[in-house]
């Protein structure tokens, strides 16, 4: 039962000379001592900038060490974080910015992608509730951001009206906070419709990282064995960087290495090489992406010990090449989502690799797990399939300002109905079938495409594949198998992958449409758009 900023200040004060944050790109770094002190600067001024507790503060970036630095400022003073999407453009930022009545917005310098100032720029012209803009600045750029205009700061002016705003002032503030304050307003990933803003409390999301730290055993550098460094090739907006990344890391004393804005595979493995880093992160196309780089063995990844995978299923044969090729012994999967702070389920260190591959381990210390049948909401016997349930302390506060959708979502008993199709056997191992919209019901017939996906994932010539239902008159749905091939495979025709899957897998289940593709559509977190690829393939196959 502490706040961020309390478990912060303990954690500094046991080992304030370990390293806190190392920044690949910059090569800049702070010890836990340097990042309490630059938090507390960011907090004053913040709170010389007018800022309140409960007041919404976004940041739109991608990773840097200043996320990690406004997430713990933020934190300290007790202002909301909102977490944006740095893929957002101009309509998505609005949107957030007016649902959640954000008044102040921190913004990344332009790059060749995004015009993240310009944007920024109109959003303050445009959208009621939003008075301040910050932009950050390049490394080297000093109080750069050009010329500034009425509501427009740089992140070194803002930092320089810390001045305005006494230590003991931000103490009062921060001694003043309260675990079930909300802390974090996250916006799902926005994978099967429009991303919903998930409310989270210091309770919610500082337990949840601080027990996914215990099961990964994160140390600190007071430990023999010496401190964990973890990279984090995620996405900070995401609670996959925030939380299992930022929050489970620092709250142990482990430090964390950021290798590169977005994420790019041979940086992450650089990273890990450079910083000697003990737990690398990703979602599984992003491992997929870091065993193909074709100097993979030219890396060195002897000093990994564990990790995270999670978000999507992990097909069997990365899973082994993480475990064996990356050496990544320990590595865990993780099952949740953003509005269960976000991890309800995980697998532990000792667990086989059987159940590293085939589950998505067991229900986290403090929270609960049920499988429901969706229709009659009854508890189904343990190894049938229903809809998965979670209850406990990372269940969130609700969806920002929307009382219909967060009901939807929890009931009354507390239970956060997750719409994830799964099972559980006799010892408590979850296992997700999917998601209960993308299930395929082919003439009548259930269909997994994770099972499919999984089998057409042993074909040698196939990098990566996804399949999905799409509308067929005779039998309601058909199964389509998207595929992309490696650089070096013979091309794959549909006869080619009906008579590999002949005789192997039932006939039911074999796809009647195969399509080749070079990319699937992704959302930032690394997850594939299956609702969109339906949408394409309807119109492909019409
Ligand atoms: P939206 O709710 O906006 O459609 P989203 O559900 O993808 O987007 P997140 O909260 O980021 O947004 O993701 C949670 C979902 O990700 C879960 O409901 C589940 O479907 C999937 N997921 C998470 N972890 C795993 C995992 N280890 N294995 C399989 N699926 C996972
Ligand atoms: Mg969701």
């Amino acid at each position: 039962e502490q706040t961020i900023g309390e478990n912060f200040r303990a954690v500094a004060a046991r080992t304030p000379g370990a390293l806190a944050i190392e920044e690949a790109a910059t090569g800049r770094s702070w010890t836990f001592a340097e990042m309490d002190r630059a938090t507390d600067d960011v907090g004053r001024a913040l709170m010389a900038a007018g800022i309140a507790p409960g007041d919404r503060v976004g940041i739109w970036s991608p990773n840097c060490a200043e996320w990690t630095l406004l997430q713990y400022a933020t934190s300290k003073i007790g202002a909301i974080l909102v977490n944006i999407n740095p893929a957002y453009r101009s309509h998505e930022l609005e949107y957030v910015i007016q649902q959640c009545g954000m008044s102040m917005l921190v913004a990344a310098p332009s790059d060749e992608r995004s015009d993240y100032r310009g944007m920024a720029r109109k959003a303050l012209e445009a959208c009621g509730p939003l008075s301040q803009v910050v932009f950050l600045e390049e490394p080297g750029e000093g109080p750069g951001a050009g010329e500034l205009r009425p509501g427009e700061l740089a992140w070194t002016g803002l930092i320089a009206l810390a001045d305005d705003v006494s230590h003991a002032a931000l103490e009062q503030r921060l001694a003043s906070l309260h675990p079930d304050d909300p802390i974090n307003l996250q916006y799902t990933s926005g994978t099967t419709g429009f991303p919903k803003g998930a409310t989270l409390t210091h309770k919610n999301i500082l337990n949840n990282g601080f027990h996914i730290g215990s099961l990964l055993s994160y140390r600190g550098a007071e430990s023999a064995q010496g401190q964990d460094k973890v990279v984090i090739a995620v996405p900070f907006f995401h609670c996959f960087g925030m939380v299992i990344g930022n929050l489970a890391a620092l709250s142990h004393g482990a430090s964390t290495v950021i290798p590169s804005r977005v994420f790019a595979p041979d940086q992450a493995l650089a990273a890990v090489q450079r910083y000697r880093g003990t737990s690398l992160y990703g979602v599984p196309t992003m491992f997929i992406a870091e065993l193909n780089l074709p100097d993979f063995d030219d890396y060195d990844l002897s000093t990994l010990r564990t990790g995270v995978m999670a978000g999507s299923p992990c097909p069997e044969e990365v899973m082994k090449q993480v475990i064996g090729r990356m050496n990544m012994r320990e590595v865990a999967i993780c099952y949740g989502m953003t509005e269960t702070s976000p991890v309800s389920t995980m697998t532990r260190v000792d667990d086989s690799l059987e159940r590293r591959t085939r589950t998505v381990g067991r229900t986290m210390p403090h929270v609960e797990s049920k499988i429901i049948d969706p229709a009659t909401g009854d508890v189904v016997p343990r190894g049938e399939r229903g809809e998965l349930c979670t209850r406990g302390y990372v269940v969130m506060q609700g969806y920002w300002d929307d009382p219909e959708k967060t009901d939807a979502a929890i009931d009354a008993e507390g239970w956060m109905h997750t719409g994830d199709l799964a099972s559980m056997d006799a010892d408590g191992y979850v296992m997700i079938e999917g998601r209960i919209k993308d299930l395929i019901i082919r003439g009548g017939e259930n269909v997994s495409p994770r099972e499919i996906e999984e089998f057409l994932y042993q074909h040698p010539s196939v990098q990566d594949v996804q399949v999905i239902g799409v509308p067929d008159p005779k039998y309601g749905e058909e199964i389509m198998a998207c595929l992309i091939l490696k650089d070096d495979a013979e091309e794959l025709d549909v006869e080619a992958v009906r008579a590999y899957c002949h005789g192997r897998i039932a006939h039911y289940k074999i796809p009647r449409y195969v399509q080749i593709r070079g990319s699937f559509p992704m959302t930032v977190s690394g997850k594939v758009r299956k609702v969109e690829m339906r949408q394409e393939a309807e119109q492909l196959i019409s």
